[in-house]
């Protein structure tokens, strides 16, 4: 029975030479995408606390040791972070705020199995499933292997599974897009699920202070602050032209994202290619001692981001942009793959060298580690290259 407010279309299959007519009522739903951020709660040292329960319920940092030059901290146990330890802090000055914290190095093997496993239950429910690093991936539940249907019932069944078959603890963000997702599953961590559903998106959006946008780092959103933008909202206020004005490319996606917009698909094959840091100086850089300083601290960034990632890279490239926008890049590769911060900041420091750094003004510093693939193995004619990402 078709109804006046049903809209009707009849579609013609060819089938065999024969048409069959195929009646079929259409009604208008808006769909929406079905994302989910998964985050694993301070993965590196949960599995060391899970694996030795002399380390639990006490503060534990892994990473590099205190004693070694350069050593970061990759991870920090919650207990750790009470005292202010952080991610990619020095691991003397975490000693420094906490002398009673634990050390403990990295067991990359260790982690690599479990996020193995942890995507294995991340397969029951969906193929679409996009790692982002060791401990965090997006999952696109829109049509879910299960017949689940909701997406907030499948990120509490992952975390159970994740709890019941890993005893780790994970945290979910439930959203119609990546960007509010990823959000969402560091809104209620430890142990959180957070739903950021279609109609609160916008609302949600507006409320958002300007850092926590994608890609706005310190200089951005300083900048952004500089002229009355300090939440989403202000953001909305702006015309699509004007965003590009100010901050170039990158304002079309403002414009979108804080209307709740982000078409960014998951990509179950993305590779990661390279790995960088950068930064842009609130003043121009002068001198060599202050370029070698930033140096330094970008070293730290990436090296940290390889830890994140366990990735070694081949090739080394520096970045450097002057005060006239001008901007060049120098690189080195190796024969054997790179891990080290000292290699990493002492080569960027060497390739600065090569580029008269004192004759002109540097605005932004970056380095990058790229090359990451294990040698290619062919295998019956069939080219197989080295797993990157294993989650
Ligand atoms: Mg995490």
């Amino acid at each position: 029975m078709v109804t006046l407010h049903q809209k009707v279309f009849f579609k013609t299959l060819i089938l065999n030479e024969y048409y069959i007519c195929i009646q079929m009522q259409i009604v208008p739903v808006i769909t929406y995408r079905k994302i989910i951020h998964i985050d694993m709660d301070a993965f590196y040292a949960s599995v060391e606390q899970r694996d030795n329960p002399e380390y639990r319920g006490k503060p534990l940092v892994v990473g590099g040791l205190p004693q070694e030059r350069g050593g970061v901290v990759a991870t920090a146990s919650y207990e750790a972070r009470k005292f202010g330890i952080r991610s990619a802090m020095p691991s003397k000055q975490a000693l420094k705020l906490c002398p009673h914290a634990l050390f403990v190095r990295p067991r990359f093997d260790a982690y690599k199995e479990v996020s193995r496993k942890i995507r294995e239950i991340f397969s029951r429910y969906t193929d679409l499933i996009e790692p982002l690093s060791l401990d965090e991936a997006y999952l696109d539940v829109t049509q879910d292997k299960l017949h689940i249907g909701s997406a907030i019932d499948i990120a509490q069944q992952i975390k159970q599974a994740i709890k019941d078959e890993l005893q780790l603890t994970a945290s979910a963000g439930v959203s119609i897009n990546k960007f509010v997702a990823k959000i969402a599953s560091d809104i209620n961590k430890p142990d959180g699920l957070k739903f950021i559903g279609p109609s609160a998106v916008e609302a949600f959006m507006e409320t958002l202070p300007v850092e926590k946008f994608h890609g706005v780092g310190k200089v951005t959103a300083e900048k952004m602050r500089k002229i009355g933008l300090f939440t989403g909202a202000d953001l909305k206020n702006m015309a699509e032209d004007e965003l590009i004005k100010h901050f170039g490319k990158v304002g079309r996606f403002y414009y979108q994202i804080v209307r709740g917009i982000d078409e960014r698909e998951v990509q179950p094959h993305r590779e990661t290619k390279s790995l960088a840091a950068e930064d842009t100086f609130a003043y121009d850089l002068t001198t060599l001692g202050e370029m070698e300083n930033e140096l330094d601290k970008i070293a730290v960034l990436v090296y940290n981001r390889l830890l994140k990632n366990n990735l070694k890279g081949r090739t080394i490239t520096l970045k450097i942009k002057y005060s006239d926008f001008k901007q060049i890049t120098r690189n080195k590769s190796f024969t054997a793959p790179v891990a080290n911060l000292e290699t990493i900041s002492n080569t960027a420091k060497q390739l600065l060298a090569t580029t008269s750094p004192e004759d002109k003004k540097i605005r932004l510093l970056g380095i990058s580690l790229s090359n990451f693939g294990e040698p290619e193995v062919k295998l019956k004619g069939v080219k197989v290259t080295g797993q990157l990402k294993l989650f």
